[in-house]
């Protein structure tokens, strides 16, 4: 695989926009065809972190599909760092796509049970010293690297940015980077998370306003990586009308909302909307037949 990352730029979009209402995508999934865009942003701070302070190996955690362990094991590979990933449930029989895609990068996978993966507990001795990565990279140091997205163009004429949320770090990261009157809103993609941005506040400094910041909850189709007719609908239109390919778990369902917002007038006339395209394709294999488009060759 190619460690060859190119520059996130910005996409005009013109088939959802009504009421001389612009919307803009930031295509941070440009960056890599794998790496999923926000993973690598929110990562940074970390691996800096861990290479200052000595260590060679980081650990991490994740599910099978999971954007943040193929971003990390890539990100490994480049710094030249051991990675361990923690996985969630039993070894299959076959590794599924993004997992063996992790192993080529060389990163170890350890697979335990639901029960031992939620309680964080590491019973393998072969891990003596390592640096720790939350879950999705869930703490001050991603929402810190998340803060720069906004530093990747020039982001000061936007009323709105909008992005999809899980752990809510990207989120936290986007409030820190936020222009004074501008309104940040994230879609929250699993279902009955309700302490999202309470946990997101949590992770940053106090002084950090989060006045302009709101997560809509209504907008998860069914829950976390739940799809429905509607939003593969959705997904291959945007390809269709604008070359735009997202990603059924985290991305489609920001366009998704943001359809709905503006057939409910949620925005002002003259509103500029920012999407953040937070990456993911790599997630869409498991869904390919469905789709128009395919990211992975
Ligand atoms: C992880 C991820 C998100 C959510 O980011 P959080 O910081 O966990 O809220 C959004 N989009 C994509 C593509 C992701 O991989």
């Amino acid at each position: 695989m190619q460690l060859n990352f190119a520059q996130p730029f910005v996409q005009n979009i013109q088939s959802l926009s009504q009421n001389n209402i612009s919307m803009d995508v930031l295509r941070l999934d440009a960056v890599h065809p794998v790496i999923s865009g926000n993973k690598w942003f929110k990562l940074q701070y970390y691996l800096q972190d861990a290479i200052a302070n000595n260590f060679d190996a980081i650990l991490t955690f994740g599910g099978a599909f999971s954007n943040h362990i193929i971003a990390t094991a890539a990100a490994c590979k480049l710094h030249n760092l051991r990675s361990i990933g923690i996985i969630r449930g039993e070894r299959g029989n076959k590794l599924s796509h993004t997992l063996s895609y992790a192993k080529n990068l060389g990163m170890e996978l350890n697979f335990v049970s639901r029960d031992d993966y939620k309680s964080k507990k590491i019973t393998n001795t072969d891990y003596k010293s390592f640096y720790l990565i939350n879950e999705g990279g869930f703490g001050y140091l991603g929402a810190k690297g998340a803060a720069t997205i906004l530093q990747a163009v020039n982001t000061s004429q936007y009323t709105h940015i909008l992005c999809a949320c899980g752990t809510g770090t990207m989120l936290a990261g986007l409030a820190m980077a936020l222009h004074p009157n501008q309104k940040l809103i994230g879609i929250n993609v699993l279902k009955g998370y309700e302490n999202l941005l309470k946990d997101a506040q949590n992770i940053v400094p106090a002084d950090v306003n989060f006045s302009n910041v709101t997560v809509l909850h209504q907008f998860h189709c069914g829950g976390y990586a739940k799809h429905n007719n509607a939003l593969i609908e959705l997904m291959n239109n945007l390809w269709l009308q604008e070359k735009l390919p997202t990603d059924f778990v985290y991305t489609a369902k920001l366009f998704y909302a943001v359809e709905a917002l503006l057939q409910q007038n949620y925005f002002e006339p003259d509103d500029r909307l920012l999407l953040i395209h937070s990456g993911g394709l790599q997630g869409n294999q498991s869904i390919k037949d469905k789709l128009f488009f395919s990211q992975l060759q």
